[in-house]
């Protein structure tokens, strides 16, 4: 999964009710219509504020396209929706809580965001991130750093810091954020891993509260958000992981003409627009590189150069890089990269966890292994 930091905010934990929060979780965005229906349904209609109770299945239509585009900087909340007695249908897809439909970011149609317990979004997002079948401690590992995750999105309300308008929702069901399922999503065993680690999150000093990563497959080594993206964020180390070679994606291997890589390279710096040159008619030449170094350091035209090694990732795409633990050899006129691991390499390793849990460690275990620098606090 990719993540963007963005604003990095330290909260502190003690400062939290003792109450399972609800999160906000948008599900579909720009939608020219949204169809909900269910059982005794109860509709709230926000710019009116009238509530209409429907009594037996109903079935409620929103024609966004008609929407007027509004010249607004944050997204109007439309219609709020709940079942008394059941769950609501959106999209062949059964959901708890609420659905909320709101004018979306760019005025093009309508956003639907779900309102639901943690913990319930929890089970739904353990299939999705991680896989259900699974040992139950790796799940019960992956459910503290979703959760931890998911809980430092609510509290201090990074999206709408981020974006500069009010969102009214926490974060987005997408590999941006994290994927979260539906009701029938959940599992016997991704219920009882969010059960029997309820509340439970990671924090600094056992008081504040860190956004927690994880990935697929590290390859080797785990990454430090700041060796990735540019905030350095307090409680992470990189750590050694001899668990998961053996499992998922093997090491990787590519060979670009040294033509196409240099165009890459060229965007990337752009990035850096005070180390911006054009790399036409240059010649690049790289310095030795290591599997340990998060930079790619070259001359062009004799001139040093340096660029994340994340940096070049986002430019050529996931498929030419699949991580960021890779080592360039420079070969003449084409260029060969060697990497292992898949996804960005920060925070809790998934193959790792899961090879660890058949090695007969609990989660407690795992996590401390991947965040020697954090502790487990039960928040409620
Ligand atoms: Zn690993």
């Amino acid at each position: 999964m990719k993540k963007y930091l963005g604003l990095i905010l330290l909260i502190n934990a003690s400062a939290f009710a003792a109450k399972e929060p609800l999160i906000k979780v948008r599900i579909a965005k720009s939608l020219e219509q949204v169809h909900v229906s269910g059982r005794d349904l109860r509709r709230y209609l926000w710019p009116k504020k009238s509530l209409k109770k429907y009594a037996g299945p109903k079935s409620i239509q929103f024609n966004c396209k008609s929407k007027k585009r509004i010249k607004r900087r944050s997204p109007i909340r439309l219609a709020s929706i709940s079942s008394l007695t059941g769950l609501l249908n959106w999209e062949k897809e059964r959901y708890k809580g609420k659905l909320h439909i709101q004018t979306s970011e760019r005025f093009n149609g309508c956003d639907v965001i779900n309102e639901v317990s943690i913990e319930d979004y929890l089970a739904t997002l353990l299939p999705k991130e991680m896989n259900s079948k699974w040992p139950i401690e790796a799940l019960k590992a992956q459910a503290v750093a979703a959760r931890s995750y998911a809980f430092y999105k609510i509290q201090t309300n990074q999206v709408s810091k981020v974006k500069g308008f009010m969102t009214h929702y926490d974060l987005e069901s997408s590999e941006k954020h994290q994927v979260s399922g539906s009701y029938f999503d959940a599992t016997r065993k991704t219920i009882l891993a969010t059960k029997q680690t309820r509340g439970e999150v990671l924090t600094l000093n056992n008081e504040k509260l860190s956004p927690i990563f994880f990935h697929s497959k590290c390859g080797g080594r785990t990454l430090t958000p700041d060796q990735v993206w540019q905030n350095k964020v307090p409680g992470y180390r990189s750590v050694p992981c001899p668990f998961c070679h053996k499992h998922g994606r093997k090491n990787w291997k590519h060979a670009f003409p040294k033509s196409a890589l240099n165009q890459h390279l060229e965007r990337a710096l752009k990035v850096y627009k005070k180390d911006y040159l054009s790399f036409k008619q240059s010649s690049v030449k790289f310095t030795e590189d290591s599997k340990l170094s998060s930079r790619l350091r070259f001359y062009v035209n004799g001139k040093y150069k340096a660029v994340k090694k994340s940096r070049l990732r986002s430019t050529m795409g996931r498929t030419s890089l699949p991580s960021n633990n890779y080592q360039i050899y420079d070969q003449g006129d084409k260029v060969v990269v060697s990497g292992a691991g898949y996804g960005h390499g920060v925070g809790l390793c998934q193959f790792g966890a899961k090879e660890l849990a058949l090695q007969g460690f609990n989660y407690q275990q795992i996590l401390a292994h991947y965040f020697p620098e954090l502790t487990l606090k039960k928040i409620y």
